[in-house]
């Protein structure tokens, strides 16, 4: 029986020595210390032993247990410790590591050229206004001007919702909206999202507008003129040429196209003036007295003006954009540029 004592000894510091973490070591535990566990089955058969060997057993057993119980413990701290130490290390944070950056969006062009001219415009004295994206036929077409069977409601073809309210093919509703809310003197801008059934190289059925327009006693073209060269000269820069051609909309009497001196070109004729050294960028008039009725505003007693033009046009010319396609795709190679 001492024998087995003695084998049993090595056998389980052997064990304990080789249990590499606290699992196992509790494995090991039970199988020599346990209730069931071998000292236990020899314990058992100390009855057999005589009564001189029986106290020199039981001796040699309790040494055994204790020395056991011991080292159990010892290694147990030790794998604890371990354990922690592999721990920290696989959650260890390298604070000299750089951080992760968030990427930050950028303004999207149109809201840039945007910004820009309601800036200058505010400048100038103007307020900005809004208005509905989805409008009556009244606003948009009737009070501009543009009664039912006006052949000019062709040139915009439009979305329709139902036959009274369209999607706003114009910033212009603005202008009638503002107008019947307040009395004169006004001067508005107005910028916002359009919409027409026009897709193609240069057409987009949703496109952006900035509409202007001042109301006020004895306002005449020259102020007209006056205010849009001002604002050209300060938004692509002075010595460019602008010129005022007659032109046609059924809510402005007279009206007149602007002009200015190809930006790309310096006015030498190019791909994108069409060889003429000119450039659309906006359309302007007198407002018509018939507009001034719609909103009732006394014709004999105020006049004004108003503009409008489209951004993306705008914007393609101030960045040198050649396709109006890019400001809708959303591509962000071509939105980090600005
Ligand atoms: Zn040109």
């Amino acid at each position: 029986m001492k024998e087995k004592l003695e084998q049993m000894r090595v056998t389980a510091r052997d064990a304990m020595e080789a249990a590499g973490t606290e699992d196992l070591l509790q494995d090991v535990r039970v199988r020599f210390l346990g209730k069931k566990g071998d000292l236990t089955a020899i314990m058992k058969g100390m009855g057999r032993l005589t009564s001189e060997e029986r106290p020199v057993v039981g001796a040699l057993a309790n040494t055994v247990k204790s020395e056991l119980e011991g080292l159990f413990e010892a290694r147990l701290k030790t794998v604890r410790e371990a354990e922690i130490g592999k721990r920290l290390e696989q959650e260890r944070i390298d604070v000299t590591l750089p951080g992760r950056r968030l990427s930050q969006g950028t303004k999207h062009p149109i809201t840039l050229v945007t910004e820009e001219i309601v800036e200058i415009f505010s400048s100038l004295g103007f307020g900005v206004a809004e208005g509905p994206e989805v409008e009556k036929d009244f606003y948009n077409f009737e009070a501009l001007n543009l009664p039912k069977d006006h052949p000019a409601r062709d040139m915009q073809d439009t979305f329709y919702i139902s036959e009274d309210v369209v999607l706003r093919t114009h910033t212009s509703p603005v202008q009638i909206r503002t107008m019947l809310r307040q009395a004169p003197p006004v001067r508005v801008i107005a910028p916002g999202t359009v919409y027409r059934r026009d897709s193609d190289l240069t057409h987009s059925p949703m496109f952006h507008q900035v509409e202007g327009f001042l109301v006020d006693r004895n306002v005449t073209f020259g102020d007209l003129k006056g205010i849009l060269t001002t604002f050209i000269a300060q938004f692509f820069g002075k010595n460019i040429g602008v010129r005022f051609r007659p032109s046609f909309f059924p809510f402005t009497e007279p009206s007149a196209e602007v002009d200015m001196q190809c930006v790309i070109c310096g006015g030498d004729g190019c791909r994108v003036c069409k060889n003429s050294g000119w450039l659309e960028i906006l359309g302007s008039g007198m407002i018509d007295p018939e507009v001034f009725k719609a909103v009732d505003y006394d014709p004999e007693a105020y006049s004004g003006f108003a503009f409008g033009m489209g951004l993306e046009r705008i914007a393609m010319l101030k960045y040198g954009v050649n396709d109006l396609r890019l400001f809708f795709e959303n591509d962000l190679r071509f939105l980090k540029q600005f």
